[in-house]
């Protein structure tokens, strides 16, 4: 792959990773693509991932994560991403949920649960989104009250990365009490987040109850589930940072994870490209290669541009990340336009590769298709994104 300006660190990762994916991601990939199971989830490869210190790999040294920066967290993830992005998904969800902790929980709350989570451990998700409220986040309808030395917790929660199989949730929701009652206080403010121990003994405790969704378009190596909770009763010492600043901490957290979706645009549309670049040079039509037709070149072309701009945007918005500066309106960008990027690839490489990236079984097009749609979607969606943007640039 071409490269602008990667220092010797970041093409260290990605190679460590280009060697991981060869190792255990492809021989599993299309076994994984077609599973539904939950009980099939990919366990071993999410065990893999930790193992090899990728869940953890941004997360502080003294947590047992890998100390590495941003920049080099996003190396890792287009570089999975490049070869699967289902599996990809696995280690970045791994590393969204436990961000919260990281960045807003108390000492013993790091030191009790980020280790495990960076060493794959535990399986912990980012347990945000309700049928009611998607982009509209703040718009919680799941509660907590408190009843002595407990929360006690009821609602519902949809499209969660691993909340099927999770043992630890990061659980968004609104506070019920005095204050938050008030009509003056915004739905924003009474956002509040608790860390919930979803299982004993790999069983779920009383209190929730758990499905995994079916026929997912892509993605299909991490599952995606619908949650409910039932009178759940979570310790009060299980609050993370304090109440109603639930909103902040989500979407603190999200900015940093819009990077990493970014990165998997990067990784999927570069995939595409290079597919691309290779079927075009062997493909004969009308007694030459279709890669000497102009049509097709222009697709290359066009893709490789893109990909180019759209890996600039994300190294960039990481590389803010990393100084500490702000980075909402650069991560907003970076997402948008790698995703938009990975889309505009996937289809033109379907367009380069005719029937046969129609179909799985003689290309990964067909695949790559399937798992880029989502992108656009999770962690705010592209309408969202260009909100974010204007909002930041208009002010
Ligand atoms: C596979 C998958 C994995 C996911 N993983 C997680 C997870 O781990 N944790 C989690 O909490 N959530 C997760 N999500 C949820 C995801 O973040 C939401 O689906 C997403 O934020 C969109 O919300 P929604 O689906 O309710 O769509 P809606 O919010 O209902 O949006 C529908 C449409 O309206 C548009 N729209 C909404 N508001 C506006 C506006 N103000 N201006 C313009 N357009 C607007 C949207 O852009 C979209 O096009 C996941 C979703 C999927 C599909």
């Amino acid at each position: 792959m071409n490269r602008y300006n990667i220092d010797p660190r970041q093409e260290a990762i990605r190679q460590m990773a280009a060697d991981f994916a060869k190792k255990y991601i492809e021989p599993v990939s299309k076994e994984l693509d077609h599973r539904e199971d939950p009980d099939r989830f990919a366990m071993d490869l999410y065990k893999q991932l930790g193992k090899a210190g990728f869940i953890g790999i941004n997360m502080p040294k003294e947590l047992g994560g890998g100390g590495r920066s941003n920049l080099e967290y996003i190396t890792l993830i287009e570089e999975l991403c490049y070869h699967d992005a289902a599996a990809c998904l696995l280690c970045a969800v791994g590393e969204l949920a436990t961000y919260p902790i990281i960045y807003f929980g108390s000492e013993e709350q790091k030191k009790k649960y980020v280790p495990k989570c960076a060493s794959g451990e535990i399986i912990p998700a980012f347990v945000l989104t309700e049928p009611s409220a998607g982009s509209d986040a703040a718009n919680q309808q799941t509660t907590a009250v408190l009843d002595g030395d407990h929360y006690v917790v009821n609602g519902e929660k949809i499209f969660i990365m691993h909340g099927d199989v999770a043992d630890l949730f990061v659980l968004f929701l609104r506070l019920k009490d005095s204050a938050t009652e008030d009509p003056g206080v915004k739905a924003a403010h009474k956002v509040t987040a608790l860390i919930v121990e979803a299982r004993q003994n790999g069983q779920l405790v009383p209190g929730i109850r758990v499905k995994t969704l079916k026929k997912k378009m892509g993605m299909r190596a991490a599952t995606t589930g619908r949650i409910w909770f039932e009178n759940l009763r979570v310790p009060k010492e299980n609050l993370l940072y304090e109440a109603g600043k639930g909103f902040r901490i989500a979407m603190n957290t999200l900015d940093g994870a819009r990077i990493g979706v970014a990165a998997q645009g990067v990784g999927i549309a570069q995939r595409a490209l290079d597919e691309s670049i290779a079927y075009a040079k062997k493909r004969i039509c009308f007694g030459s290669p279709i890669g000497k037709f102009q049509a097709i070149q222009w697709m290359i072309a066009d893709m490789s541009c893109r990909i180019e701009a759209a890996r600039l945007l994300t190294y960039k918005a990481a590389q803010m990340q990393d100084a500490g500066e702000k980075f909402s309106l650069e991560c907003a960008q970076a997402k948008l336009y790698a995703t938009e990027t990975a889309n505009f690839c996937v289809d033109r490489a379907m367009q380069i590769h005719g029937g046969y990236g129609y179909i799985g079984e003689f290309s990964v097009i067909e695949k790559l298709y399937r798992d880029q749609r989502v992108m656009e979607i999770y962690e705010g969606t592209s309408e969202i994104q260009r909100l974010v943007i204007a909002g930041n640039i208009m002010k």
